[in-house]
C-alpha cells in the first residue's frame, strides 16, 4: 500500500483529532502518502481531499472537534454517490481509507469496499459508546467527564435548595453516558433506553427517600430513554406540587472540549494500528480495545450490533445512592 486517506464522518468526538494525527504520521513513517478527506463521505464525493504532511497535523492532539470537519451524507447512500468516490480516491493512486466514525459510516465503508475494491478500517469515534465489538470508542471519556463535572454542579445548587433535578445527558440511544456519569456522580437514578423506565418505581422511591429526609435528587436520564426527561418533569412536577422539581439538559457541551489523557491515549493507538492494519493487507475491519489490547472487529457480525448494557451496573446505581 502506498497510499492511504483518512477521513472523519457522523457526529464529532473529542480525540478524533488525535487519530488523525496518529494516521498521518504512522503512514508517513511507513513511508505512505498520506492524504486528509474534508467533510467525511460528503468530501469524498467532491473530491476534498488533499495530500498531509506531518506539520499539517501539529499541535491538534489536546484539541476537541476535528480538524477534517464531519458530515453525514445522503448522496453516500446511493450507488452513483459512491461511484464518485471511489474514482476521486482512485483517481490519485489512494488504495486504503482510515474511517473515524460510528456504525453508519463503517457500514458505508464496508458497502464503498465491496462495490469497488477500496481497502478500508475503522477507527469507532463516537462519545455513545454504542458500538460492538470494541469496550472503547474515543470521546467517550472526554464526554462522560464533561458531563460529571456538570452533575456536580448542578448537585451543589440543588443541595443548597433542596431541590430534585432531572439531568439529561447525550447518548443517542444507548445509555452509556447516563450510567457511567450517573454512578460517578452518585444519582439517585439512572433512566437509559436499555431498560424500561418505571415512573410508579421512581415515585415509590421519592416517596421513601422524602421519609427518611433524604431532600436532594438527581435522576439522570439518557437522550434516548424510552420515557425522557421532559415527560418525566412533567409528571413529577405534578406529583410533587410543593417540591422544587428542575430539569436540565447538558447537551452538546458533552462533544466539545480538550480530549481527556484516556481518549488521546486510545484515539493514537487506534489510529497507528489502523495504518499497521491496511499495511498487513486487512480490510472491513474494525480497530478495537478489548481487555486493553488492540483487536480487529469484522464490520460485518462483529461491529455492526450494539454493545449490551451492564446491567449490574445499572442496579449498582440503586445500592450505591441509598
Ligand atoms: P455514525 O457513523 O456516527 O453512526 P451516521 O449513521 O449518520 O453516523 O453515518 C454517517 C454517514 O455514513 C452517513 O451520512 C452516510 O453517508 C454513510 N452511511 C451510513 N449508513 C450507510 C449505508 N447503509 N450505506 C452507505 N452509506 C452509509
Amino acid at each position: 500500500m502506498q497510499k492511504i486517506a483518512v477521513l472523519t464522518s457522523g457526529g464529532d468526538a473529542p480525540g478524533m483529532n488525535a487519530a488523525i494525527r496518529a494516521v498521518v504520521r504512522t503512514a508517513l513513517y511507513h513511508h505512505m502518502e498520506a492524504f486528509g478527506v474534508r467533510y467525511g463521505y460528503k468530501g469524498l464525493i467532491e473530491n476534498d481531499i488533499q495530500a498531509m504532511q506531518s506539520r499539517d497535523v501539529a499541535n491538534i492532539i489536546s484539541r476537541g472537534g476535528t480538524i477534517l470537519k464531519t458530515a453525514r451524507s445522503e448522496a453516500f447512500l446511493q450507488p452513483e454517490g459512491r461511484a464518485l468516490a471511489a474514482k476521486n480516491l482512485k483517481d490519485r493512486g489512494i488504495d486504503g481509507l482510515v474511517v473515524i466514525g460510528g456504525d453508519g459510516s463503517f457500514r458505508g465503508a464496508e458497502i464503498l469496499q465491496n462495490e469497488h475494491g477500496i481497502k478500508v478500517i475503522g477507527v469507532p469515534g463516537t462519545i455513545d459508546r454504542d458500538i460492538a465489538g470494541t469496550e472503547y470508542t474515543i470521546g467517550f471519556d472526554t464526554a462522560v467527564n464533561t458531563a460529571m463535572e456538570a452533575i456536580d454542579k448542578i448537585r451543589d445548587t440543588a443541595a443548597a435548595h433542596e431541590r430534585l433535578f432531572i439531568i439529561e445527558v447525550m447518548g443517542r440511544d444507548a445509555g452509556y453516558i447516563a450510567l457511567h456519569s450517573g454512578i460517578a456522580t452518585g444519582a439517585e437514578e439512572v433512566l437509559v433506553p436499555e431498560r424500561i423506565t418505571n415512573v410508579e418505581r421512581l415515585v415509590q422511591m421519592i416517596n421513601y427517600d422524602q421519609k427518611r429526609k433524604k431532600n436532594v435528587h438527581i435522576i439522570v436520564v439518557a437522550e434516548g430513554d424510552d420515557f425522557g426527561a421532559e415527560p418525566l418533569t412533567t409528571i413529577l412536577k405534578n406529583k410533587y406540587p410543593k417540591m422544587d422539581v428542575r430539569m436540565a439538559v447538558l447537551g452538546h457541551i458533552q462533544r466539545g472540549g480538550s480530549p481527556t489523557y484516556y481518549d488521546r491515549m486510545q484515539a493514537s493507538k487506534m489510529g497507528y494500528h489502523a495504518v499497521l492494519g491496511l499495511k498487513e493487507g486487512k480490510s472491513a475491519v474494525m480497530v478495537g480495545i478489548k481487555n486493553n489490547d488492540i483487536v480487529f472487529a469484522p464490520f460485518k457480525g462483529g461491529c455492526d450490533k450494539k454493545l449490551s448494557i451492564n446491567n449490574e451496573m445499572l442496579d449498582m446505581v440503586k445500592v450505591l445512592s441509598q
